[in-house]
């Protein structure tokens, strides 16, 4: 079975779409990898789903990636006395430690790291940014502020400081407990939300130890600052719009957006743009016009996946959201100026801060010779994934055919762009490469007998991090 485009599908399982029945027909729509949202649902939940979708993957023979995304320091308030409160523009509002439930003048704020770092003059957003507050006196056990934007805030509010550093690590005790049963189940990616510094992806990654790969959220601005050494400690990132326009004007979002695609293509990491792509899917079976082109957009500029969150997970029409999904990508992808401008956001490999390697050189050259030869296929050897990456990172006219013998990293490169996963016996001998190069590429679909193939590996197999081979054969 194969898909005829390059950028890959994310979809959320949630409630509207949990059962084996939908779930099958949510992959054969087109989602390649499932993210499952620790913010929500209970760890039977989660197990649940991992089976159905392991199942899925034996009964279909593709590896499906699956994406475990958690939820982060998503600060909250506490609870109201006589249930939510009306906060007018202008009045004063305390937040304090103290448990006890609040009303119109105070509530409590249970997060001792925030009054830490709040500074007089800063705001707070209550509410996903329905709700502003600025702070004109604090310590370390309350802020006093002023409503300047008001309304309705009722318990439990999420609370975003967007101009602030927290002296938090961007995993909470819950993250601890799910990232264990995220790994226990086999998840291939973990995403990490409120990412503020490099250090929180280095500290997961600690954790984690090579057991999956790291997906980075991006949705605050002092990650942004920090973008480039962000995206280089991360294995794939995600243009998280949703807490990104909160804690930022939303007329900034796109700019940034394009900012962080481009980040990620020039290093080589997988990029999913997400939040309200389809949104009002959630209620209607089509899009917006809007919708429609802000898909398209994330395709032009080469992103590898585009995802679906609420549309598919509590939704009415999860199936035909992705269906709009695929019918976009493919009707970008079919455009001429798709190619035109894929080429001319590219940026080559290069030898600053040591980014090119031997994969690098050997993939530029594959990228040449494939469009030179309108080759049918590239087949890539990898063991790590590595290769196949580097492959993507070029963007090549060619579909990219993976082989690896890592079941782990077959999983992972659902997520990358124009890349076929399959996980195969590795070629064993250099001699062998193209005979078993040709054999795949006619068994996935890819060519038929006198096409052009190029297929690129590292000799000797097997060992991550040496590819150094190109070799151009006739199907
Ligand atoms: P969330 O992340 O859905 O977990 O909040 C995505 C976003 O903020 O856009
Ligand atoms: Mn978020």
């Amino acid at each position: 079975m194969r898909r005829t485009r390059n950028a890959k599908i994310v979809a959320t399982l949630g409630p509207a779409s949990s059962d084996r029945d939908t779930v099958r027909r949510l992959f054969l729509a087109g989602v390649d990898v499932f993210r499952l949202n620790f913010s929500h649902g209970s760890a039977d939940d989660h197990r649940a789903r991992f089976a159905i979708l392991r199942e899925l993957e034996r009964e279909t023979g593709r590896p499906i990636g699956i994406l475990a995304d958690l939820q982060g320091p998503k600060l909250r308030v506490g609870t109201f006395r006589d249930g939510p409160v009306q906060l007018a523009e202008g009045q004063a509002f305390r937040l304090d430690l103290d448990p006890a439930p609040g009303d119109a003048q105070r509530a409590g704020l249970p997060h001792p790291e925030i009054f830490a770092a709040l500074v007089p003059g800063a705001e707070l957003l209550l509410d996903d940014g329905r709700l502003r507050l600025v702070v004109e006196r604090c310590g370390a056990d309350f802020a006093e502020t002023r409503v300047a934007v008001g309304g309705k805030l009722s318990e439990r509010k999420g609370v975003n400081v967007p101009g602030v550093v927290l002296p938090i690590t961007a995993l909470t005790a819950k993250d601890r407990r799910d990232l264990a049963l995220a790994l226990e189940l086999g998840a291939d990616w973990i995403a990490l939300s409120f990412v503020q510094r490099p250090e929180d992806v280095a500290e997961a990654r600690a954790l984690i130890g090579g057991r999956a790969a790291i997906v980075s959220k991006l949705e605050k601005p002092s990650a942004v600052e920090r973008l480039d050494e962000i995206v280089e400690l991360s294995d794939a990132i995600m243009v998280a719009r949703g807490d990104l326009g909160v804690e930022l004007p939303a007329e900034r979002v796109p700019g940034i957006q394009k900012r962080i695609v481009r980040a990620c293509r020039r290093l080589g990491r997988p990029v999913i743009v997400a939040t309200q792509m389809l949104e009002s899917m959630v209620e209607a079976p089509v899009p917006t016009r809007a919708e429609a082109s802000d898909v398209a957009t994330a395709i032009y500029d080469g992103a590898d996946a585009v995802m679906l969150s609420a549309e598919s997970a509590s939704g009415k029409h999860p199936v035909e959201a992705v269906d709009m999904m695929n019918r976009i990508i493919q009707e970008v992808e079919a455009d001429p100026l798709y190619r035109q401008l894929i080429d001319a956001s590219h940026s080559a490999a290069t030898t600053d801060r040591g980014a090119a390697d031997t994969a690098d050189a050997v993939c530029c050259a594959m990228r040449r010779t494939v469009s030179l030869l309108r080759a049918a296929a590239i087949v890539c050897y990898t063991s790590s994934g590595h290769t196949s990456l580097r492959a993507a990172r070029e963007r090549p006219e060619s579909p990219i055919l993976s082989l690896t013998p890592s079941l782990a990293a077959a999983r992972r490169l659902a997520l990358a762009w124009g890349v076929h996963s399959v996980h195969a016996e590795d070629a064993a001998d250099e001699h062998r490469m193209s005979e078993i190069a040709c054999a795949a590429a006619r068994r996935e679909g890819f060519a038929e007998a006198g096409q052009t193939i190029v297929a690129i590996a590292g000799v000797p197999f097997g060992t991550p991090g040496t590819t150094n081979l190109l070799r151009i054969a006739t199907v």
